[in-house]
């Protein structure tokens, strides 16, 4: 498949693997292990002169086909699936640090990323600095000689902060350092870290790439000197694979992830434009706007402002529980990029381990709600948010 094709049609034929029956739909390989046609076929597997399937632990043609169609979104010359987001930031750290390294990341991280960064790596002697993400020479002053690794994720979870990803790719690069960026929150579509300097990129596919909340799976890309060097030598050990069940579901996802990360951008900018100096409303986050803090740097960086919008209610906590128990399409939950749209208060849910103090540092206040705008019509969103708004005075 030539890559001067439009992504949305890479994205339904890119990776098609077809055996035997001309399928349309490609196949559900639901298996482990592999039979070879002699001995010597086994060992030339084993000693990697035959590149076929060894064992699902490190590949599968079902995970293989959603590997090679997500490379091709992205523009990554490899990408290897994993279990989930978590499995993905795992290998990205512990596939390529060792004592003795340091690790500098942003402070606003994902919880699960903060763990691993903050409270794993120094378990193993690995050091961390967490720094703000937004301010450049605070990465450069954090920059040390067994600097290894930069960490960071733009926009941020949940206040939407953006980071200059190609100034810390600068950085990073200067000091001898890897950068990782967690796309999560941009999606592929909207937002390309390589191409921007970035050195590694690592989703939880249970997202948007899912985008119907059904399976969790994840996947670092990068250079194959990375993918299939390092991470594919700890992956290979340590057990962390994407089933070829989940594979196949993404796999489908990534079919339609440029129609529905656009429609759900279209919305999310609708709620955003609506809540935006609403009486009512402290503040209201959304890349797209232009109230936004880093709206400039936003749009140099994301084709789109994205589908997650975060606005703070007057009335705290007290006013955010009675706006989301007063929601009827809106679901209480905590995942994101699904088909529905889901309302999370995050000082009680996904930050609930923070310290009052360290939430506040982060700017999540006991108002403040974070939105995943699904695929359902705007205007039947903004009359729900509207119920639950009357509903918290
Ligand atoms: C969900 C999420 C993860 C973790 O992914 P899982 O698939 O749940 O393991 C990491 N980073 C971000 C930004 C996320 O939203």
């Amino acid at each position: 498949m030539t890559d001067t094709l439009h992504p949305r049609t890479r994205m339904i034929h890119t990776g098609s693997d077809r055996r035997g029956f001309g399928e349309m739909s490609e196949a559900l390989y639901l298996t482990q292990g592999f039979a070879y046609d002699s001995a010597e076929m086994a060992e030339a597997r084993f000693d990697g002169s035959d590149p076929g399937y060894v064992y699902a632990r490190y590949g599968n043609p079902t995970v293989g086909m959603f590997e090679e169609r997500l490379a091709a979104l992205e523009g990554a010359e490899a990408c290897f699936a994993m279990a989930s987001g978590m499995a993905a930031c795992n290998a990205a750290m512990f596939g390529q640090l060792q004592a003795g390294d340091h690790v500098v990341a942003a402070r606003a991280l994902f919880g699960s990323c903060h763990y691993i960064i903050d409270t794993l790596l120094p378990r193993f002697g690995v050091s961390t600095t967490l720094v703000d993400g937004g301010d450049l020479d605070a990465w450069r002053a954090a920059m040390r000689a067994e600097t290894k690794i930069c960490f960071l994720e733009s926009p941020s979870n949940p206040t939407l902060e953006i980071i200059d990803i190609a100034g810390v790719a600068e950085i990073a690069h200067a000091g001898g350092a890897l950068l990782i960026v967690d796309n999560v929150f941009s999606t592929p579509i909207f937002q390309r870290p390589l191409a921007l300097g970035a050195d590694m990129v690592m989703y939880s596919t249970t997202k948007h790439i899912d985008g119907q909340g059904r399976c969790l799976g994840g996947a670092l890309l990068g250079s194959a000197a990375l993918i299939r060097g390092p991470i594919l030598e700890y992956m290979k050990h340590t057990g962390g694979a994407l089933s070829p069940f989940n594979a196949w579901v993404m796999l489908k996802g990534l079919e339609t992830l440029d129609l529905r990360c656009r429609a759900m951008a279209d919305s999310a900018e609708a709620v955003a434009a609506h809540l935006d100096g609403r009486a009512g409303i402290k503040r209201c986050l959304h890349p797209s706007l232009p109230s936004h803090p880093q709206h400039a740097l936003a749009m140099t960086q994301m084709e789109r402002g994205g589908t997650m919008v975060t606005f703070e209610l007057e009335g705290g906590k007290r006013a955010a529980f009675r706006f989301m128990n007063a929601l009827e399409i809106a679901k209480i939950s905590n995942n994101l990029g699904d088909a529905k749209t889901i309302m999370t208060h995050p000082s009680t849910t996904t930050h609930q381990r923070l310290s009052e103090e360290d939430r506040l540092a982060l700017g999540i206040t006991q108002g403040l709600i974070r939105c995943s705008v699904g695929l359902e019509a705007p205007q039947d969103l903004i009359a729900d948010i509207e119920r639950g708004l009357a509903a918290a005075g």
